[in-house]
Order: C-alpha cells, then structure tokens, then sequence
C-alpha cells in the first residue's frame, strides 16, 4: 500500500493546536511517551487518545538503554509499561528505545512486560524539513516518519507547521498517512 506512519516521540510540548488539527483532518499518529516529560500533563495524551491515537511506551527517563544493565534497562521500560496502563487504561503493545538505541537485553526486557514491536523510524520530519533516511530522498511504502513534541524553542515553527509538511509531501508523493496499529 502506498501509506506512510506518523510517530511522534517523548511528550514535552503539548500542543493543544496539533490536537485541533489531527482531529479536523482525521490523521492517524502514534505517540511513543516519555514518563518524566510526559507526566506533567497526561491528560492531554488522555485527550488524543480519545481521538484515537496509540499511545506507546519510550521509558521513563529517556536514557540510552545500552549503556543500562539489564536490570536497568527492565525497570526503564517496564516501569513505563505499568504507568501508561495505569493513566491510559491500556498496555502498550509498542516500544521505542531512545535515540533508535538497543542490544539484545533491551528487546529481552521489553517483551518480558508486553511489549510485541519495537519500531524503528525511517525519516524525520521537522516544520522547515524532511530528514530523509534514504538517497533517492522520497518515501516508500510501510516508512515511517518521526518526529517530535516540540515547539518554537526547539523549532522554525509550530507542531502544525510540522505536520502540513508532512501531508504535503506525503500528499505529492501519492502517499496516504495510515495508523500503523493497522498493519503491524
Ligand atoms: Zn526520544
């Protein structure tokens, strides 16, 4: 199929706009949550899960798992399995290490709490910029894009700007953004 998936990871910037928008366009996102980001404010990701989006696990303090022992890196993720179960009402079934960073006692621990996938990403897309992930610098089908929950501080523009350079790229390249849930 020619689709692409919109992740969006940690949680910092919680844009009400961005809700605004997906909702009025019907895009699907999954959102990968960082507890010590996130935790301030979950009920925003309470909100978008209403509206349909999956909410998935990316550790409770965002630190580069690898360099964790395996007891370490199990308490970074399982500690966030239980949280988002508790505040979501739903386990997470997806699992994105900090920075795409993993070893084997990383995917150990997360199927040892319920995790299935754990996916990586293929381009980033920012609200001046597509990071490509490949030469040819368009999408192919099953990529999916990253991106993150930041604003103005970090960025040249808004979550919304972010996201309309999303679908117009997605759009000029014959490209549908799907919910990855879907086709895992
Ligand atoms: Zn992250």
């Amino acid at each position: 199929d020619k689709v692409v998936f919109l992740t969006i990871d940690d949680g910092a910037h919680k844009d009400p706009k961005l809700l605004e928008m997906l909702r009025e366009l019907d895009i699907p996102v999954s959102a990968f949550l960082s507890d010590y980001v996130a935790r301030d404010d979950y009920d925003y990701f309470r909100a978008a899960r209403d509206d349909g989006w999956g909410i998935h696990n990316h550790t409770v303090n965002h630190r580069e798992l690898p360099a964790l022992s395996a007891a370490g890196q199990k308490k970074e993720i399982c500690t966030q399995q239980d949280t988002l179960e508790e505040e979501m009402g739903e386990r997470p079934t997806l699992f994105r290490p900090p920075y795409g960073a993993y070893d084997r006692d990383t995917l150990r621990a997360a199927a040892s709490c319920g995790v299935e996938v754990v996916p990586l990403w293929a381009e980033e897309a920012f609200p001046d910029r597509i990071e490509w992930g490949r030469e040819d610098e368009k999408l192919h089908p099953g990529d999916i894009i990253l991106t993150h929950f930041r604003g103005e501080k970090e960025w040249k523009g808004t979550m919304p700007d972010m996201i309309r350079r999303v679908v117009n790229t997605a759009t000029a390249q014959g490209f549908a953004i799907a919910r990855l849930e879907d086709y895992l």
